[in-house]
């Protein structure tokens, strides 16, 4: 049934319903397949239908779903011990503690909370960035810096400036405030635009925290789990964070989110103080492990650096594409013409799912397992879709 009259109508009407996939490839209710450069927004890193993720779901759901929060599982220690150490590079245990909820945006309202909670003493303000995205839940949607989201739903929740990003000065600035808790900033802005700081920026904002005893808070919804070919966007600029929130890719397609504070941080919060109903629960544990575990057999990082760059001189190469962005597997190419929308929906007509994340520049966040004969296949399309479009727009 494809009646859409019941859903809410937050979400266009959408161009294709997709009943199956596999790897990185897509099927519709016709049996038409299609080509997977949008991954559910960065979330399959693994491919749809993982086996090894599958299978672990399947076993989860038939021993033991969800028990709550007021008892224990044997999973949800095991999977933050690893998240631990991922956030320490891989090899070593960061040091941290990890709280479990269900989304991104979830994952930074605990940041928050834990900021107002670590830093007291009426320091609530939790400094964000221009045109990023923390989610769309109240507070994540205040520290959203972008006021076209807002709209509509004011008074937004207090204690939430923006500034530009990219910016060391202005961010100096906002930390004067007395009143500042923490910085909230993706270590490339996702939804933005596909948008990598200046590679001094990261440090900047930790020496700035540091300076103004201020948490450093890096959300890591989008470019975590070996994205950009480290496990966390902000490992290539070697510094620690507090708090690292993550989801999209964590459970592969299973809804799941953490955040991550270092040890003295996560103290602040007591038994009460916080708490999610489905956080932690076996079944999503068990899809997190078995994806973390496929993540680190596959080495991940060094795919996506690998397919990465062959998918980043192939889009480079078009003569309609003006420059490309990004890191690893998250890759915007800014198109020269503009008309991102009509690219997307070419691509789409020729079967191959990309993104427009700005008017005029497409996104690609495939599966990190994506093949080379699948590469050059979608530069194919992309490169016929938008050589058709220069046509249409020259006659
Ligand atoms: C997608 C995203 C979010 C929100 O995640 P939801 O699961 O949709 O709540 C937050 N931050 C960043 C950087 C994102 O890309």
């Amino acid at each position: 049934m494809t009646d859409r009259r019941f859903l809410m109508g937050t979400y266009p009407e959408p161009p294709v319903t997709f009943v199956r996939g596999e790897g990185s490839v897509l099927f519709d209710a016709e049996g038409r397949s299609y080509l997977d450069f949008i991954g559910g927004l960065a979330v399959t890193s693994l491919g749809h239908a993982h086996p090894a993720v599958t299978e672990a779901v399947s076993r989860q759901a038939a021993t033991l779903t969800h028990v709550s929060n007021l008892y224990g599982n044997v999973l949800a220690p095991e999977v933050a011990a690893t998240i631990d150490r991922l956030i320490g590079g891989g090899e070593e245990q960061a040091g941290g503690q990890v709280f479990f909820c269900n989304s991104g945006a979830e994952a930074n309202e605990c940041a928050i909370k834990v900021a107002r909670r670590w830093a007291g003493r009426g320091r609530y303000v939790v400094v964000s960035t221009e045109n990023s995205f923390h989610g769309r839940t109240l507070a994540a949607l205040a520290a959203t810096g972008q006021a076209a989201k807002h709209t509509g739903f004011e008074p937004m929740p207090a204690g939430f400036p923006a500034v530009p990003f990219d910016d060391l000065e202005a961010m100096a600035k906002a930390l004067e405030g007395a009143d500042v808790a923490a910085v909230l900033v993706e270590a490339i802005q996702g939804e933005g635009g596909v948008v990598v700081p200046s590679s001094d920026y990261l440090r900047g904002l930790r020496d700035l925290c540091t300076e103004h005893g201020a948490l450093l808070m890096v959300d890591e919804v989008q470019t975590g789990f070996g994205r950009t070919g480290e496990w966390f966007a902000f490992q290539h600029e070697h510094l620690e964070p507090d708090v690292v929130t993550m989801a999209k890719a964590l459970g592969n397609g299973m809804p799941v989110g953490a955040c991550w504070a270092r040890a003295e941080v996560a103290a602040a919060m007591v038994p009460g103080d916080h708490g999610s109903t489905f956080g932690g629960q076996p079944l999503a544990m068990a899809a997190v492990r078995a994806t973390l575990g496929v993540m680190e057999a596959e080495d991940v990082c060094g795919r996506a650096t690998a397919a990465g760059s062959r998918l980043r001189d192939g889009l480079g190469s078009l003569d309609a594409i003006g420059g490309v962005r990004g890191r690893g597997l998250l890759l915007a190419a800014q198109l020269t013409g503009g008309g991102a929308a009509a690219a997307s929906a070419a691509c789409l007509e020729a079967g191959l799912l990309v993104n427009a994340v700005r008017p005029d520049a497409l996104r690609f966040s495939p599966s990190l397992l994506v093949g080379n004969e699948q590469i050059d296949a979608a530069l194919a399309i992309v490169a016929a879709a938008l050589e058709g479009l220069q046509r249409a727009g020259a006659q």
